[in-house]
């Protein structure tokens, strides 16, 4: 019997995991002596593992995963949701970004009758503008075109019932937008307040391709607007087209004033490409989703495990 499990992925993380692994002891020892670090390697290219791996020699709490590659931050932590075994779970980030004496908070909220409490950032320090920003207007866009309610201003730093956890492990889908799979699962959810501190060591592990890849699983998991949208338009622009097309057979055979229209012939066309091609691409987005689900691929591979 493990009381608490804390599940913390890693990338290139060697700076920030030996101050992580005393705060966090420090904080959970208080709670109880029964717990577990799960510590799931994602494919880093400096020495975290071996420092994980110096930590499970002296510690028996502390466990690992390998991954053989870099598979991303939200398949490591499905991962470690995976092979955890704590009543209660918690998701933390790596980088001392999400406080760990915040956890000691979650507990005792969890214990009021919760099943997932996490953890909703007041202020986010040191983080780029532009970050900031499209992060703020993601996560309000995705709240208003989704019919699930995804909270504001929320990363993965939470705290889960088991049950919960249990309930995630048969959601089979490839594409892992966590926070959005936990909203729907439903039950007593509730937050508390932080202020999210700077990175303690490193640099972002989250590269604009990954968020942008992040940010449009989280749309197509849980919304199917573009694709609404995309034959609104294409509904829009035919209706559009066929008046036009009146108009020119009109300029033709009455008002017999045509010359060759070079102009607004490419005009026409541009446009209409356009519009099918961004229409095709929303499809795109799902069917290349729908195809990786099909596949049915193992999501990771495992390189080594000490749990
Ligand atoms: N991370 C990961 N795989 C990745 C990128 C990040 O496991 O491909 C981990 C990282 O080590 C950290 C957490 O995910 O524990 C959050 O990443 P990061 O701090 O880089 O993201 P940010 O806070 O900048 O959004
Ligand atoms: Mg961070």
């Amino acid at each position: 019997m493990t009381a608490i499990s804390v599940v913390i992925p890693i990338y290139n993380e060697s700076g920030n995991i030996q101050s992580l692994y005393e705060r966090l002891t420090s904080v959970i020892k208080r709670i109880t002596a029964d717990y577990e670090l799960l510590f799931v390697n994602d494919g880093s290219r400096d020495d975290s593992l071996q420092l994980i791996k110096e930590l499970a020699g002296k510690d028996s709490a502390v466990g690992y995963i390998d991954f053989s590659r870099n598979f991303g931050h939200q398949i490591a932590v499905t991962a470690g949701l995976d092979h955890c075994k704590g009543d209660a779970v918690v998701i933390i980030d790596a980088d001392l970004q999400d406080p760990p004496e915040l956890i000691a908070a979650l507990y005792q909220k969890m214990n009021e009758g919760f099943e997932v409490v996490y953890a909703r950032r007041k202020d986010r320090k040191g983080e780029s503008w532009m970050k900031r920003t499209t992060a703020k207007y993601f996560y309000r866009i995705l709240a208003s075109i989704t019919s699930i309610n995804i909270p504001l201003d929320t990363g993965d730093f939470r705290i889960m019932h088991r049950n919960i956890v249990n309930i995630l492990k048969q959601m089979p889908e490839q594409q892992k937008f966590l926070r959005g799979q936990i909203s729907w699962v439903g039950f007593n959810q509730t937050f508390i307040e932080y202020d999210r501190d700077v990175r303690n060591s490193g640099e972002t592990g989250y590269t604009y391709k990954k968020m942008i890849r992040f940010a449009l699983d989280g749309i197509t998991s849980f919304s199917t607007l573009p694709l609404k949208f995309a034959s609104a338009l294409g509904f829009f622009v035919s209706v559009a087209a066929f008046i036009i097309s009146l108009y020119v057979l009109y300029s033709k055979f009455i008002l017999s004033n045509v010359v060759p229209g070079w102009a607004s012939l490419m005009l026409v066309v541009l446009f209409l490409g356009g519009v099918q091609l961004i229409c095709i691409g929303i499809i795109g987005e799902y069917i290349s989703r729908i195809s990786a689900n099909v596949r049915n691929r193992p999501l990771y591979v495992i390189k080594e495990i000490r749990v």
